[in-house]
């Protein structure tokens, strides 16, 4: 299909996305437009952000409305605030010749009231998130009774932020009759389920095969010591001059270290997480949209309201849990028919997580050396000879003063003029890079990579000179802040990282939770909090549930942690394999592991 005539849009949204420098449909459209135009179906689409799914089915829901009907008509739900408001702003840019559409985006962290007086002058497509659109359904402010049409965005986020109750009771007041459209990134189980509940038949498109890695970026992985991923970090930030990414971290409290020690070495860098007030948050990303930052460091759950389309890089500072959630992080580059790298900083122990992400994506990694000190130098400066080729001179502001220059310089020769002004900016890197040792040495016989803790901020303290302390102390010292806490689902009830941190989000309603290392087994998982928060979690887990099983959760005998950096190791499969009556069976037998200090804490709970 060559263009959008050919889809039957009309021609003021034709003009529309023209004027906005549409020039011929992209697969997803292709594919999505002309059911939603000709047919009444349901669809469940394959898409990921970047690949133009808003407009697939914005344009045909824009061209559906009915100006003559003071109702909503459309409901799009979507999982963050940001991503609202993009897809109402990217909708308003479709229909802006037809006037008479409106379109609202409601979402939480605002005044509602506001939202309310936007939705009493009527509004004919709705993008809301679903906790405030509940909300507002709630109040009789938004009436869902005549939707034709809902869209349900990024629904594998929606689900693993915790959102599907939400879902279930906003769908419940809408038509039976109306169309719904599915949208996920990535197709896991709970998402075909899902289909299954809400679609009536759903027609599958897909426009690439699924869980499959976007087609346009390279992946690459680099293998160090653990110790030196923050070095080897600052290297490749080095040897990429341009670099636009986003840094990926696991915990807030990593983000935010990582972020301070680039800001305090000179890096055009900040932080983004859930730490920060949504007005911080907002400053960040308008900062980093505009490129004011080059190097965005954030959690999985933070960078998800950011769209951007042209970053040049999405580095893995390790590996996420989840292949699922490598899919998305690095399908944030490679956008909009732009290629994009993803590149993964990796110890010799996470090489295995390699493999299945490998497996999953239906890509295969390319091992790249970490630069050298001399590569870097190198390439800064060319960077720089480039930067002075082709800086544009201002020839008024500069002219008042260039008289008095050429006469202080005048006795050097153009060799030695040269060399000196290449010299003010690129001493600092030669000086920082002299002796710089080689990153890819890795001592096998050193295993400082055990679990991913000391990846994590706690090792500032290592870096500040105290590197010679023995593994176990280490992990003592980094356990103070920690309680390590057991759960009585695991994988077998479809938990996993993301979804436990929306439980923890949900029921505690506090997002501010320092989360560590989460272990998810098949019939129970354990993770770690920030231990100020130990009782606020166990109170707020009382009387919860997660799918239909009671939850129970308590402290885990710190002493069974010696082993967690191997999930293979004999305790684990001992805990992992409990069977029987499935969750409480398990627990009851892990509850029999605890030592007398685990018993005490629960018979003084009694
Ligand atoms: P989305 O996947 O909806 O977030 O879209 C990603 C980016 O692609 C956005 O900046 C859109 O404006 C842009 N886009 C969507 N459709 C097209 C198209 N047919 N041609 C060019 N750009 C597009």
């Amino acid at each position: 299909m060559n263009n959008f005539e050919e889809l039957n849009l009309n021609p003021d949204i034709i003009s529309a996305i023209t004027e906005l420098g549409f020039v011929k449909p992209t697969p997803i459209q292709e594919l999505v437009i002309p059911v939603l135009l000709e047919s009444e179906r349901d669809l469940v689409g394959l898409a990921q952000t970047g690949t133009g799914k808003t407009a697939a089915f914005g344009l045909p829901m824009i061209q559906k409305v009915d100006t003559s009907i003071n109702q909503t008509q459309g409901l799009i739900l979507s999982p963050t605030r940001e991503l609202c408001m993009q897809i109402a702003k990217d909708l308003q840019s479709y229909s802006k010749n037809n006037h008479k559409i409106r379109v609202t985006a409601v979402y939480g962290g605002t005044s509602i009231e506001t939202q309310i007086s936007e939705l009493r002058k009527g509004s004919h497509i709705v993008v809301g998130t679903p906790g405030r659109t509940l909300d507002l359904i709630k109040r009789n402010r938004l009436n869902v009774s005549k939707i034709n049409t809902v869209v349900l965005d990024e629904a594998d986020e929606m689900l693993s932020m915790g959102f599907k109750e939400d879902l279930d009771a906003i769908l419940e007041g809408t038509p039976d009759t109306k169309q719904t459209l599915l949208f996920s990134a990535t197709m896991p189980a709970e998402i075909s389920r899902i289909s299954k509940k809400f679609m009536n038949n759903p027609v599958e498109l897909s426009a690439g095969t699924k869980n499959v890695a976007a087609e346009n970026v390279k992946h690459i992985y680099y293998e160090v010591q653990a110790r030196d991923r923050y070095e080897a970090l600052k290297r490749i930030a080095d040897i990429n001059p341009k670099i636009y990414g986003i840094i990926f971290c696991r915990t807030r409290h990593e983000t935010k270290e990582i972020a301070d020690k680039l800001i305090t070495d000179g890096y055009n860098a900040d932080a983004l997480h859930g730490d920060l007030s949504q007005a911080q948050r907002d400053s960040v990303m308008t900062k980093f949209r505009s490129r004011h930052l080059q190097l965005l460091v954030a959690t999985d759950v933070a960078a998800r309201g950011l769209d951007v389309d042209d970053l040049t890089h999405v580095i893995n500072f390790n590996l996420p849990d989840e292949n699922e959630i490598y899919i998305h992080r690095s399908g944030r580059t490679g956008r909009a028919g732009k290629s994009g790298i993803s590149l993964s900083i990796l110890h010799m122990r996470e090489k295995h997580k390699l493999r299945s992400v490998e497996k999953i994506t239906g890509r295969s990694f390319e091992k790249m050396l970490v630069p050298s000190g001399k590569e870097i130098c190198a390439k800064q400066l060319y960077n720089l000879v480039d930067r002075v080729e082709n800086v544009e001179i201002d020839e008024s502001q500069i002219a008042p003063f260039i008289e008095a220059i050429y006469q202080k310089l005048e006795w050097l020769s153009r060799e030695e003029l040269i060399k000196k002004f290449v010299s003010v900016e690129f001493n600092r890197f030669l000086s920082y890079y002299k002796g710089a040792k080689d990153l890819n040495k890795i001592d096998k016989s050193r295993d400082d990579s055990r679990g991913s803790r000391e990846d994590t901020g706690r090792r500032r303290k290592d870096v500040d000179g105290r590197r010679g302390d023995d593994e176990g102390r280490r992990r003592n010292r980094d356990d103070a802040n920690f309680t390590r806490l057991f759960i009585n689902v695991g994988s077998s009830t479809n938990l996993n990282p993301a979804s436990l941190i929306g439980l923890i989000n949900k029921n505690t309603k506090e997002k501010s939770i320092d989360i560590g290392k989460i272990e998810i087994m098949k019939n129970f998982s354990f993770f770690e909090v920030d231990k100020a928060f130990e009782k606020t979690i166990l109170k707020s887990f009382e009387d919860t549930d997660f799918n239909n099983i009671p939850l129970v959760i308590e402290v885990a005998n710190p002493k069974q942690s010696g082993n967690e950096g191997s999930p293979s190791s004999r305790n684990f499969k001992r805990r992992d394999s409990f069977k029987g009556k499935e969750n409480f069976k398990g627990k009851e037998n892990y509850s029999r592991l605890k030592n007398k200090d685990g018993r005490k804490r629960r018979e003084n709970k009694k």
